[in-house]
C-alpha cells in the first residue's frame, strides 16, 4: 500500500505549486488570488522508485465560497482522515501568521502522522533566514523550499521517503491464510468440489445426505498462496438433513459468513436457485462479503438441455441461465456466476483462478486520482436529484486502506441529506466501470460537512 501525502496550509502559499513541482505537470491550476477553482486534486507519484499518492487539500471545495476557516478545517480534516505524511505549507516571504499556528495545532492531534513544515517562497540563499522563525511552530525540523524555483526538494523528499520502506507494517498473519466459505443447501455439492480441488480425499464425499461429519477446516496451497476452507463439515454436525437445513439458515451458516474472507455460494444446476440460496445471497450481503456463486453439476444440466433441445448451444444456455441466476441472487450482483462440475473437473481452474483475483483485489487500493476523476465525472453527467433546493458536491473520494476488508470509499460531500443509495449505486456502477471489482462489494462511507467539522478525528 501506497503512503498518502497530503498538502495543507493556508491559502496562497504555494500549495498549488509544490503539487505541481512534485507531481512535475502544471495538472492544479495556480492562480494570484485564493479560493480558485482547481481540477486536480490528486496525483498518483512515484519517487525514487517508492510509489505514493499526492493530495493538495486546497483544490478541495474551496469554490463553495466558505471562509477561510472552514476550508481550512476541511483540509485539515482531509488530511488527517486520509494521509499518512502531510506537508504543511507556510510562506516564507509573508512570515509567520496566526492562521499557521492554527493549522499546526490542528495537524497536531493527528496522531501516528508525519507531519513536514514547508517554509516556502525561500528563493534565494539570502531568503534562508526566514524560515527559522518558524520555528516557533514547535517542529523540530523545517525545510526552505522554493515551489517556483525548484529549490530543497531533494531534501524535503528525501525526508518524506525516509520510512516508507523501512517503517512498512509487517504484513498482518490473517492475510497470509484466505479463508473460504463453501455455503449452499445440502447435497449440492460442495464437499465434492472441495474434494475435486484437492484431488485427494480429505473430506468425506457422501451421496447419503446427513454423513456425521466433524467440523473441520481444510487447508490447501495453491500457487504458494494458502487457503483455508472453514467449517467445511461443520454443517451437518447434527446428522440430519433437517437439521442441516434450519441451520444453514440461521446461526451456523452466518458464523461461517462472518468467519471468512470469500463466499462460494454453491447452486445445484438441477435444482437451480431456491429460497435458501437468496437468504445464504443476503447473509452474504449483509456481511459485505466478497463472493462467487458456482453452478456445480453442470454436466448433468448440459446434457439434459441437449436432450429437451431447449437451447441450441452450451454457451446460449449458459447465458440464459447466468441470467436467471442473476435475477434471483441480486444481493451479490458483485458475484461472478460460474459453471462447475465436480464430477468432470470442468470449471475448477477458473474457480481458482476467481479466488486468486478477489484475493488480490481486497489488499489493492484504487488509485485515488483516476478515482476521483471517475467521480467527477459521473457527478457532472449525473448529479442526484434534490428536493432540497441544493446539488450535491462531492469534495473527494478516498480509499480506506487501514482496517478495511474490502475496497472501501470515503466521500467528503457537502450535505449527507443528498446522498441517496440511488445515487450510491449509479456511482458504484461507474466506479466499476473503471476498475474490474468483479467478485468483491463495495463500502462506502459518507461524510457531510458539519459531521467532518465536528469530529474532525473520527
Ligand atoms: P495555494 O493557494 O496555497 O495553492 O497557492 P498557489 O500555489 O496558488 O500560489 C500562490 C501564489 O504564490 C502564486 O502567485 C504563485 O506563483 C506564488 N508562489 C508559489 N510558490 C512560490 C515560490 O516558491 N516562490 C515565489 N516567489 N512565489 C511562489
Ligand atoms: P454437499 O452436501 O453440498 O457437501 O454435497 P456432496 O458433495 O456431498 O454431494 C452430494 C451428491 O452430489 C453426491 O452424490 C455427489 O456425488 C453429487 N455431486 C456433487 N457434485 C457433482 C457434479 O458436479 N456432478 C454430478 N453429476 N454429481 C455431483
Amino acid at each position: 500500500m501506497s503512503p498518502i501525502v497530503a498538502i495543507v496550509g493556508r491559502p496562497n502559499v504555494g500549495k498549488s505549486a509544490l503539487f505541481n513541482r512534485i507531481a512535475r505537470k502544471q495538472i492544479s491550476l495556480v492562480y494570484d488570488f485564493p479560493g480558485v477553482t482547481r481540477d486536480r486534486v490528486s496525483h498518483d507519484c512515484v519517487w525514487q522508485g517508492h510509489p505514493f499518492t499526492l493530495v493538495d487539500t486546497g483544490g478541495i471545495g474551496l469554490e463553495d465560497q466558505s471562509g477561510f476557516e472552514e476550508a481550512i478545517q476541511r483540509e485539515v480534516d482531509i488530511a488527517m482522515e486520509t494521509a499518512s505524511d502531510i506537508l504543511l505549507v507556510v510562506d516564507g516571504r509573508d512570515g509567520l501568521n496566526p492562521l499557521d499556528a492554527a493549522v499546526a495545532s490542528k495537524l497536531r492531534r493527528a496522531q501516528k502522522k508525519r507531519i513536514f513544515l514547508v517554509v516556502n517562497k525561500v528563493d534565494s540563499g539570502k531568503q534562508a533566514d526566514a524560515a527559522s522563525e518558524f520555528y516557533r511552530l514547535g517542529f523540530s525540523k523545517v525545510f526552505p523550499i522554493s515551489a517556483a524555483h525548484g529549490l530543497g526538494m531533494d531534501e524535503l523528499m528525501s525526508a518524506l521517503a525516509e520510512n516508507w520502506t523501512a517503517g512498512e507494517a509487517p504484513p498482518d498473519r490473517s492475510e497470509t491464510q484466505f479463508r473460504v466459505a463453501m455455503v449452499g443447501r445440502p447435497n449440492v455439492g460442495k464437499s465434492s468440489l472441495i474434494n475435486a480441488l484437492l484431488k485427494e480425499d480429505r473430506v468425506i464425499v457422501s451421496p447419503i445426505a446427513g454423513t456425521t461429519r466433524d467440523a473441520v477446516d481444510v487447508e490447501f496451497t495453491h500457487y504458494g498462496q494458502s487457503y483455508c476452507f472453514v467449517d467445511t463439515a461443520g454443517m451437518r454436525k447434527k446428522g440430519r438433513i433437517k437439521d442441516e437445513l434450519e441451520q444453514a439458515m440461521t446461526g451456523r451458516t452466518a458464523h461461517t459468513i462472518n468467519r471468512s474472507h470469500l463466499c462460494v455460494l454453491v447452486v445445484d444446476a438441477l435444482q437451480g436457485v431456491s429460497v435458501q440460496e437468496k437468504k445464504i445471497a443476503g447473509l452474504i450481503q449483509d456481511a459485505a462479503k466478497p463472493c462467487v456463486i458456482l453452478v456445480n453439476k453442470w454436466d448433468l444440466v448440459s446434457k439434459e438441455a441437449l436432450k429437451q433441445a431447449k437451447a441450441t448451444n452450451d454457451q446460449e444456455f449458459r447465458k440464459e441461465y447466468e441470467e436467471a441466476v442473476r435475477r434471483e441472487l441480486f444481493f451479490v450482483s458483485y458475484a461472478p456466476v460460474l459453471f462447475i462440475s465436480a464430477e468432470s473437473g470442468k470449471g475448477l481452474e477458473l474457480w481458482l483462478q476467481a479466488m486468486k483475483k478477489i484475493r488480490a483485489l481486497k489488499l489493492q487500493a484504487l488509485p485515488t486520482g483516476i478515482l476521483n476523476r471517475v467521480i467527477q465525472k459521473a457527478l457532472s453527467l449525473q448529479n442526484p436529484a434534490s428536493n432540497l433546493g441544493k446539488s450535491m458536491k462531492i469534495y473527494y473520494v478516498s480509499p480506506k486502506k487501514e482496517g478495511v476488508e474490502i475496497p472501501t470509499l470515503v466521500a467528503f460531500i457537502n450535505d449527507k441529506k443528498l446522498w441517496t443509495p440511488d445515487y450510491q449505486r449509479y456511482l458504484e456502477r461507474q466506479v466499476r466501470a473503471e476498475f474490474d471489482l468483479e467478485g468483491c462489494p463495495l463500502q462506502w462511507v459518507v461524510k457531510g460537512k458539519s459531521e467532518a467539522q465536528m469530529s474532525p478525528q473520527s
